[in-house]
């Protein structure tokens, strides 16, 4: 299939100048007429060439050039590719030299990428993926983004797409023996076991959207103990800066306070809470409610005990908790404090280092296996999928078989959304607009 863009886009596709080399990227029916109006001809496909850059008589720079002939590029089309010195003044004299020749333009952020998926080179996970993959902070989120560019979800999505397709055939069999008028049909049982065992596939798979968001969202630890326990101390101690406000009075903390942080590899956010207590200051009982609220959404739960009558939160089933006495340091060397707290101390760093360790191990426990399989990464997805299932289920319970395929027909369009193996126009501006110029 030939690329359907007739105007050819050039970007600066490396990092911030100057830098020891950059790289300027030009993709379209007009790179051949760049390279050879730059280089004096166009080299063989794939073979990194050194070139003298010229503009007329004037020498831009001496450059690694490689050409990519369509269809084996990135993007599908003729590309090239200039690795040149990285100075400012250097890129500007390139950039403007191939934007004087005729239907050449600056690429608009993500264009590369989307001809890449409007060329078939990629599909829309697969862009999301990468989209990831440079997004990426942490290594758990640079192997999730890496494994999820093979091709896998391409792979799951268009199995589950074939099983509908043999659903609607079985239904639409049906459909053409009813016309007969023979008999009448009573329904569509032959799809209701497979239309079930897909929608267990998938309610499986959707639940992997938990541990997917751990890695790319973060694994959420939420520091929670009454007022002057040591929380925001403790927070600057992890995060080894200061970023929460310290103080000796008691809750000064009102609004939850984020940090995120690599912690052996995984992206983690650590939240102060306001210190939890009995309240008649209303401004404080906000406080202190949306401290309980962040505890119910957290991955894992740290509660500091300086010591006085804890406030009592109910746990919420499933989340770990573990409990830290803090101010370790004003305490007998040996006492751990009431119910076996783990001794912590911002002051002399006691137990700081065994925390990060058990908050490292508690995110690779909850999200270390994220790349095992293929899991829906982005909500996106998820509502597909959901849709997907919404409409197997009416599926199943349609009298009219008609009725049957339409709704088989549905859940087969809220999957191929997912890919955009069918027209997603009204997606690509939000997914493409997120990259930057160059990609
Ligand atoms: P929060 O209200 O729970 O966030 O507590 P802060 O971190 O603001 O600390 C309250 C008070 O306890 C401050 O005066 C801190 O200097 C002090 N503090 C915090 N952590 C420690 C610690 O590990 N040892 C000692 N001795 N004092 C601490």
């Amino acid at each position: 299939m030939a690329s359907p863009f007739t105007d050819t886009i050039i970007a600066l596709s490396s990092g911030g100048l100057p830098s020891a080399v950059a790289v300027v990227r030009v993709s379209g029916p007009a790179v051949r007429d760049c390279l050879t109006s730059l280089t004096g001809a166009v080299p063989a496909p794939r073979h990194a060439v050194l070139r003298s850059l010229r503009d007329g008589e004037d020498l831009i720079d001496e450059s690694i050039v490689i050409f990519f002939e369509a269809p084996a590029s990135f993007t599908g089309e003729d590309c090239a590719e200039f690795q040149i010195h990285g100075g400012r003044a250097v890129v500007a004299r390139l950039l403007e030299t191939l934007l004087r020749q005729p239907k050449l333009r600056a690429a608009e952020a993500g264009e590369f990428t989307r001809r890449a998926f409007v060329n078939g080179r990629i599909d829309l996970t697969g862009a999301e993926a990468l989209a990831d993959l440079i997004d990426a902070e942490t290594e758990a989120q640079r192997r999730f983004a890496a494994e999820n560019q093979d091709r896998r979800h391409a792979e799951l999505y268009g199995n589950w797409r074939a099983q509908l397709l043999q659903m609607r055939a079985l239904v639409e069999a049906d459909l053409d023996f009813s016309d007969e008028g023979d008999v009448a049909s009573a329904g569509v049982p032959e799809i209701g076991s497979l239309a079930g065992s897909l929608v267990s596939g998938i309610r499986v798979h959707l639940q992997g959207y938990a541990t997917a968001r751990i890695i790319r969202d973060g694994f959420r630890v939420v520091l929670i103990g009454p007022p002057n326990a040591g929380k925001s101390s403790l927070l600057n101690a992890l995060a080894q800066q200061d970023i929460a406000i310290v103080t000796e009075f008691a809750g000064t903390t009102r609004d939850p306070v984020n940090v995120v942080l690599d912690v052996m590899g995984y992206k983690v956010v650590l939240t102060d809470t306001a210190g939890l207590r009995e309240t008649e200051d209303p401004i404080e009982r906000i406080g202190v409610d949306k401290s309980v609220a962040a505890a119910g959404i957290a991955d894992l739960i740290l509660e500091l005990d300086d010591g006085r009558e804890p406030y009592e939160v109910a746990a919420a089933p499933g989340i770990p908790r573990f409990m830290l006495r803090s101010k370790s340091d004003l305490l007998q060397p040996d006492c751990l404090g009431a119910r076996d707290a783990m001794r912590i101390s911002s002051v002399t760093g006691e137990g700081v280092d065994e925390l990060l360790e058990l908050i490292g191990a508690e995110a690779r426990k909850a999200g270390g296996h994220v790349h095992m399989a293929a899991l829906p990464f982005r909500a996106r997805h998820v509502r597909l999928l959901e849709e997907t299932v919404r409409h197997l289920e009416d599926a199943v319970c349609q009298q009219e078989p008609e009725l049957a395929a339409e709704e088989l027909r549905l859940a087969s369009r809220a999957l191929e959304r997912i890919t955009g193996t069918i027209d997603v126009e009204d997606l690509l501006g939000e997914i493409f607009s997120r990259f930057c110029v160059g990609k």
